[in-house]
């Protein structure tokens, strides 16, 4: 049986004293996080729900997120993690889409869910506080039992963008995350004892398997941060002795930015490895980071749709550079046409994902389903190649791709010679609309602070456009450069490149 809610009991029985959730002064143990969320399902019970009633979850990275995670599991719901910072108007959304007949808000966050099921009938609202819930908690009977369910049932519904359209539910199951923790804690070689860093959301997939269920899975520690700071994070691992970091690369970014200042050392701070996933890390920022925090930086991959990861620079292989490394144990992966063949070695096709971390379907949305799993298996949207050797790059997304006067322009192979400019902390390249050649390649560029000051807009541009423009091919570089203070970030830090506007 691989009900995700075991993954807690089996902790709890095993290290029944020791930290589960680190938040500044406040510490779960797994004894406490195991008795509260059992108090939590009887709660939720009480409330009337039953076993396949989805239960949203509208929380930050607080240890109430995790206690209420596996309460909603335990009494056999379905979780629906949704953002905080969603407005009431997408809250009503994500609430009618998935049919949710209970809300668990956090405190200041739970007006607007409060005002996004006016409209909705027989959806209730359970304001959460930091405080009062603890204490509404310890009135209530523990539940007894786990509620049962099958492997295939589903435990959470994850909501996702995908490659199209309005946010989807990917519905994962029980198999599909209990085995996914299983294998990021096997793959990270995550122990009891260790303390993991928690500033990756947990109502977004990468956070959820990596920090929350394989943190339980092996009895781990994780230290919470509810919004990413470098400086809070910086005091986090060292306070908290962090072990592993785990972020997307924009959060690599801003360590290493905010330890440039000259102010913040690592003094203190000791890193067995870092993980790096969500979107590509770039080759520099990777091998700064090793040297500022003398340690080693695994990348990996994968989709809300398949739990996530699929795949892994696996420690003791040879790290190819860019790669995402290999295949995971328990998913298949394939590169293929647009006809849906394999292309050959070194080829580039869209990445096609099978095994047992993919997710059942989207919810409610058969032709979506439909359209992604094609022939048992579901196609990424990414664009990729395989090597020789079994190592996977990821070229870019299939809809990032830029269109120029025919030619094909990844623009992840042009962020990566941006980033080695000097003195550049972020870059992202996008398509601009352009009449001669259908699209124009554009890059905006973020600069470490005084470059811009001392060199000037100008000439800061032309040394930039002069450097690219020797290392990549003439139809690939950028036409368009803008410089600026900051990127638009997504809640998980992904940089947001619809929101980057560009004028030709
Ligand atoms: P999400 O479902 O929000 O987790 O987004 C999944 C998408 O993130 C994938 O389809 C990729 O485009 C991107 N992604 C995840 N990991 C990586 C990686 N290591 N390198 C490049 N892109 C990545």
């Amino acid at each position: 049986m691989t009900n995700l809610a075991t993954l807690l009991t089996t902790s709890a029985a095993k290290y029944t004293s020791d930290p589960a959730v680190i938040l500044d002064d406040l510490r779960l143990s797994y004894g406490q996080l195991d008795d509260l969320s059992a108090r939590g399902a009887a709660l939720l019970t009480a409330n009337g729900i039953r076993p396949g009633d989805r239960v949203a979850l509208v929380l930050p990275n607080v240890p109430h997120m995790a206690v209420l995670y596996y309460a909603i599991l335990r009494a056999g719901g379905i979780v629906v993690p949704l953002n905080p910072l969603l407005t009431p108007r997408e809250l009503t959304y994500h609430f009618q889409d998935a049919g949710v007949s209970f809300v668990l808000a956090w405190e200041d966050m739970a007006q607007a869910s409060q005002k996004a099921v006016e409209e909705l009938d027989g959806v209730a609202v359970l304001p959460i506080s930091a405080q009062g819930t603890v204490g509404h908690l310890m009135s209530v009977e523990p539940a007894a039992e786990v509620v049962e369910r099958e492997d295939e049932d589903t435990a959470v519904l994850l909501y996702t963008s995908g490659t199209t359209g309005r946010p989807k539910g990917a519905e994962l199951t029980h198999h599909n995350l209990h085995s996914n923790a299983e294998i990021a804690g096997e793959l990270f070689d995550l122990r009891n004892g260790d303390v993991m860093f928690g500033g990756l959301p947990f109502f977004h997939v990468f956070g959820q398997t990596v920090a929350l269920n394989g943190v339980v899975a092996r009895g781990a520690a994780v230290s919470l941060l509810p919004r990413f700071h470098p400086v809070k994070a910086l005091e986090i691992l060292r306070r908290d002795h962090v072990n592993i970091f785990v972020g997307v690369p924009t959060m690599y970014v801003a360590l290493l930015h905010e330890l440039g200042k000259g102010e913040l050392t690592t003094e203190g701070i000791d890193l067995r490895a870092g993980v790096s996933g969500g979107s590509a890390m770039p080759v520099e920022v990777m091998a700064k980071f090793e040297k500022v925090f003398d340690t080693s930086v695994y990348e990996g991959y994968g989709l809300s749709e398949t739990s996530p990861i699929v795949c892994f620079n696996q420690p003791g292989n040879v790290r190819k550079p860019g790669s995402i490394g290999t295949v995971v144990r328990g998913a298949e992966i394939r590169i293929v046409d647009g006809d849906d063949n394999e292309v050959p070695t070194n080829e580039v096709g869209e990445i096609a994902v099978r095994g047992q971390y993919v997710m059942k379907r989207y919810w409610n949305k058969p032709e979506a389903t439909e359209e992604a799993m094609r022939n048992g298996w579901f196609h990424t949207g990414d664009m990729g190649r395989k090597d020789e050797d079994g190592a996977i790059f990821i070229v870019d997304r299939k809809k990032d791709m830029i269109l120029r006067g025919g030619y094909n322009v990844y623009p992840r192979e042009i962020e990566e010679v941006v980033y080695q400019f000097p003195g550049v902390v972020e870059a992202a390249v996008v398509g601009v609309p352009s009449e001669k050649h259908g699209e124009e390649v554009g890059a905006v560029v973020v600069f470490e602070s005084g470059v811009l000051e001392s060199k000037g807009r100008e000439a800061l541009s032309q040394e930039l456009d002069a450097f690219v423009q020797e290392r990549v091919a003439k139809y690939k570089y950028p036409r368009i450069y803008r410089i600026t203070d900051e990127l638009p970030k997504g809640p998980t830090g992904k940089i947001l490149k619809r929101e980057l506007s560009l004028d030709a």
